[in-house]
């Protein structure tokens, strides 16, 4: 039995998907609940040294006053989610790894973003040099005080608006020059991912944000001996589309048009709400139908603010097809599922998987990761089940000594 210990750092601690994935490991390592929905918990993974549940403390960064235990409260109130027993015993988890969490910064988060910061300490960095000193000094104090071999970074936090990229991300050598640069030259998803990679530690993007995606940070885990993955979790709707498009591909039946309609009520909706966030979004979603059957049929995604849906989502999708002898056909498909209540295990899964490839001495891209994301980093491949294969191969690999 290792005695290893490992930490999970969340970029946006307290929100519906990082409270979640907090108390999801406190009621995993207490046998609280069974491993349903965890990916790394299938029969193929028992041949990996994967960290348990126990082995992790938790901590991150936040911008409001909020912490685990009032979110997973305001969960379960307005959503209905989670047993009540299971919240009480773990109560006293969740205090002991909200008192790791600290304040973030909101430095080229956009004004969206900076509305919902209620921590004064958040707008205290005036430059990506000085927000990345801060953030690299909570990191390291929380790996030093709770003695962690490996700490795992990953970011929650709300949807940043698109950022464009150019010659300052093109290198690292030039991001560097940038770094006293006002109005910085990345926004604080990058400048999080800047200060993991620095530190050598992994660094995985939950999120539409820019993260780690340009070729300056991408050199910076090479250089650091660390690794990377992104972006945006594929948890609904959009794994549902990458399921579904490669059926229509083999029976070489012709998607004329994909229509997906979202609409839900949580803090994320309310920053989605955004035009300007919301097209980072839309963007993750929509390329996936064109990804798999390698042409482009009208789509159209939209996503809509309906408060009172609170984290349950619902996802009307009206795929119009071509079939035998010009017949034209329709399937709609309605998911409905709890958002934070399907992004919390997938967050335990890659920081596992994340902190494995750091121990075997990997570096950059994890690429075998791309069925976890909507635009997996490195990988043209939107097919789940190419992207599955992916991740079996990875896990051969290893038994194969490779
Ligand atoms: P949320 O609004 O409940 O949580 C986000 C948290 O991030 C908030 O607590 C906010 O205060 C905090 N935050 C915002 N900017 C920050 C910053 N610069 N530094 C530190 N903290 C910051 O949203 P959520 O539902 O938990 O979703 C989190 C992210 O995961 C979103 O970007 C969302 O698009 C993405 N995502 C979610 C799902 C899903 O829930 N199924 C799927 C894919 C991607």
């Amino acid at each position: 039995m290792t005695t290893r210990r490992v930490g999970l750092w969340l970029i946006g601690a307290c929100g519906g998907v990082g409270s979640t994935a907090a108390l999801g490991l406190a009621a995993l390592s207490r046998g609280l609940t069974d491993t349903t929905s965890l990916v790394t918990a299938l029969p193929m993974f028992d041949v990996v040294d994967l960290d348990g549940p126990e082995q992790f403390v938790v901590g991150g960064h936040e911008i409001r006053q909020a912490g685990f235990r009032q979110t997973v409260a305001e969960l379960h109130e307005r959503s209905n989610v989670f047993d009540e027993g299971l919240i009480a015993a773990c109560q006293g988890q969740l205090a002991e790894w909200e008192a790791n969490v600290r304040p973030g910064t909101v430095l080229g988060a956009g004004p969206t973003i900076a509305r919902l910061a209620d921590r004064p300490e958040v707008h205290r960095a005036e430059t990506t040099r000085e927000a990345i000193a801060q953030i690299e000094g909570d990191i390291a104090d929380f790996r030093a005080r709770n003695s962690l071999d490996q700490v795992v970074v990953v970011n929650v936090s709300s949807t940043e608006p698109p950022y464009e990229t150019g010659d300052a991300h093109a290198s690292f050598p030039q991001l560097a020059r940038t770094l006293d640069r006002r109005p910085p030259a990345v926004p604080a998803s990058s400048i999080y991912a800047f200060a993991a990679l620095d530190l050598g530690l992994p660094y995985v993007n939950f999120t539409p944000s820019l993260g780690a995606t340009i070729p300056a940070l991408e050199e910076l885990a090479l250089a650091r001996k660390t690794v990377i993955a992104g972006k945006d979790g594929k948890t609904g709707e959009t794994l549902l589309k990458t399921v579904l498009a490669p059926m229509f591909k083999h029976r070489n039946w012709q998607i004329l048009s994909w229509v997906g309609h979202n609409i839900f009520g949580n803090r994320d909706g309310l920053v989605l709400d955004d035009p300007v966030n919301k097209s980072s979004k839309i963007k993750t979603k929509d390329q996936v139908i064109s990804g798999v059957v390698g042409y482009r049929p009208q789509t159209h995604v939209s996503i809509e603010y309906i408060e009172s849906l609170d984290d349950w989502k619902t996802a009307w999708n009206h795929i119009h097809f071509k079939g035998f002898l010009g017949t034209k056909m329709i399937m709609q498909v309605i998911w409905q599922g709890c958002d934070s209540l399907l992004a919390g295990p997938l967050v335990l899964d890659l920081a596992r998987l994340a902190l494995l490839s750091q121990r075997r001495g990997e570096a950059g891209v994890l690429r075998h990761l791309a069925c976890f994301f909507k635009n997996p980093h490195g990988v043209g491949v939107h097919d789940f089940f190419e992207q599955f294969a992916m991740l079996e191969g990875y896990v051969r690999g290893i038994t194969e000594g490779r």
